[in-house]
């Protein structure tokens, strides 16, 4: 049963008619090449709009735009108040046109509008204004120094953090205005200018959000958005010598192109990478609750989260009863499209993903997994597929290793808990964890002993902006998010004075 979908606002279908392109110094700009491609809806594999792939001449330009806007002072010379005053209104503006944005993101990336308009709108504005404060509060120290030469002089020794320059923020498809504005906003409050190349499946919300900035007076040329191909447009920027600092959000095995390529010119970057993470049930565990946790932390916009939950380690004594519940819990959750506001299960991104999580499941199979519920595709258009619950997997399975980034939640029993441990750290991955317990003295215990670079307590997935966010191991270098973010768009430099 379909329930009737949320007609999109007027303003939705104008912007998906139109044909878009990059977004240089101000506008977008079509590019001389003429490779074209069709957006399509993930809920019913209709063409949804048109995009024109920027051309290496296209690169140069945004570029060259953002590097003269970061030289010329238009943004890094203002005072912090004024940077702080036009983020904020940005942000305004972002809030006046939140529902224009989360259908914008429903259509194109296939999400709940519930989630689109609560996470990639809603929270990110949390986060929009709480990054806009931190352009008057970037500070450096003084430091006493010891230096004797020359002989009788004194010394003023302090540092400043000074922005890093152009940025090329590197972005996903899974969350693409939340993740992009992760990266824009710090960037802009340090007093850098950016370019965003989104995924090429996601531009939209990325576009529309370019045309807010300069709608909230941020200069033409500070907030720049390349479409193309990650091998084509994204290498190109990544080695381009003007571009400073590349703050990547990815795949782990994309990621590690981008850092090497970015070592060539020494260019700084970051990387924000893929998880698979561990949620861990221990004997005492309310089971209610890790069942409805595992759901939010696991499903949440169909599993295609880094920090989803995907592999469960359930003590033997409660495994039968977590995997009874929680299959139940899975079965009944309704499949509809984003914008069907009863559905709870959306599509995946594309048709490639789609194919991409059903080989996992059935690699999965042939390992001896047990399908405890799911495990299909449906029958029907669009990308779909069914919230799967994997029972009976064991440590060495694909399914309990690989991050299949979809709705699959693979459940593994443990007897002991430092076995448990054992296999949660025996992975390449380490983004995030998270315990299921009362115990005090156990969960304490336990928390310096995961490797990972968040560990929640009876939750999974909250993100704070004050809350650094990265991985351990493979899943990245670098944290965004608080003090941390700033850090990572600014260099910094010591100064000395003899007097
Ligand atoms: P991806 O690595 O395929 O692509 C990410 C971005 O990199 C896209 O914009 C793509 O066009 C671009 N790209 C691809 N090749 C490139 C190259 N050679 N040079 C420069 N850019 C290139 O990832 P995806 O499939 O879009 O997203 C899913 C992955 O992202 C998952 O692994 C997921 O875990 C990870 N992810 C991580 C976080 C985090 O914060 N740690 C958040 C969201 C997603």
């Amino acid at each position: 049963m379909t329930s009737p979908l949320i007609q999109p606002l007027a303003s939705v279908e104008a912007f998906l008619a139109r044909s878009h392109a990059s977004f240089i110094d101000g506008e977008q700009r079509l590019p001389g090449g003429e490779t074209r491609r069709t957006l399509r809806n993930p809920a019913d594999d209709t063409a949804l709009s048109e995009t024109r792939l920027a051309d290496l001449a296209q690169v140069e330009a945004i570029v060259q735009s953002a590097h003269r806007a970061f030289r010329s002072g238009i943004w890094s010379g203002l005072t912090p108040a004024e940077r702080e005053r036009l983020l904020l209104r940005f942000a305004d503006l972002v809030e006046q046109h939140s529902e224009e944005l989360a259908q914008l993101e429903s259509l194109n990336q296939g999400k709940s509008i519930h989630i689109a308009r609560a996470i990639e709108v809603g929270a990110t504005l949390n986060y929009m204004r709480y990054m806009a404060g931190w352009a008057t509060k970037i500070e450096g120290q003084t430091l006493d120094v010891s230096m004797p030469m020359p002989a009788g002089a004194r010394f003023n020794a302090y540092t400043r953090r000074e922005p890093a320059g152009v940025v090329a923020g590197i972005v996903p498809w899974n969350f693409p205005m939340m993740i992009a504005l992760w990266k824009v906003m710090p960037a802009l409050a340090c007093g850098c200018t950016i370019i965003i190349k989104p995924a090429d499946e996601t531009p939209l919300t990325v576009l529309r959000l370019a045309e807010l900035a300069i709608q909230a007076g941020i200069p033409a040329g500070v907030f720049n958005v390349l479409l193309g191909q990650g091998s084509v447009a994204g290498a190109a920027l990544i080695a381009h010598p003007l571009v400073n600092k590349v703050s990547f959000t990815g795949s782990t095995a994309v990621g590690k192109q981008v850092g090497a390529a970015a070592l060539q010119n020494m260019t700084r970057f970051t990387l924000e990478l893929g998880g698979k993470n561990p949620m861990l049930v221990l004997p005492d565990a309310d089971l209610d609750k890790a069942v409805a946790g595992a759901i939010g932390g696991g499903l949440l916009n169909q599993g295609q989260v880094c920090a989803a939950a995907s592999r469960f380690f359930v003590h033997a004594s409660r495994y039968d009863d977590f995997v009874e519940r929680l299959g139940a819990q899975v079965a009944a959750l309704k499949i509809g499209a984003g914008m069907d506001p009863q559905a709870q299960i959306n599509p995946l991104v594309s048709r490639r993903q789609q194919d991409s999580v059903l080989g996992h499941l059935a690699r999965a199979r042939e390992q001896g997994a047990r399908v405890h519920c799911g495990g299909a595709r449906p029958e029907r258009p669009g990308y779909f597929v069914e919230p799967t619950v994997l029972a009976d997997v064991e440590p060495g399975m694909d399914c309990a290793r690989e991050e299949i980034f979809g709705p699959v939640l693979s459940v593994l029993r443990y007897d002991d808990l430092d076995t448990a441990v054992e296999r949660i750290n025996d992975n390449p991955n380490g983004l995030a964890a998270s315990i299921w317990s009362n115990d005090l003295g156990r969960v304490m215990d336990l928390i310096p002993r995961i490797q990972a670079g968040t560990v929640w307590v009876n939750n999974h997935v909250p993100l704070d902006p004050n809350l650094p966010f990265g991985g351990y191991k493979q899943s990245g270098i670098g944290r965004e998010f608080g003090r941390a973010a700033i850090e990572g768009f600014t260099e910094l430099k010591s100064v000395c004075i003899t007097y």
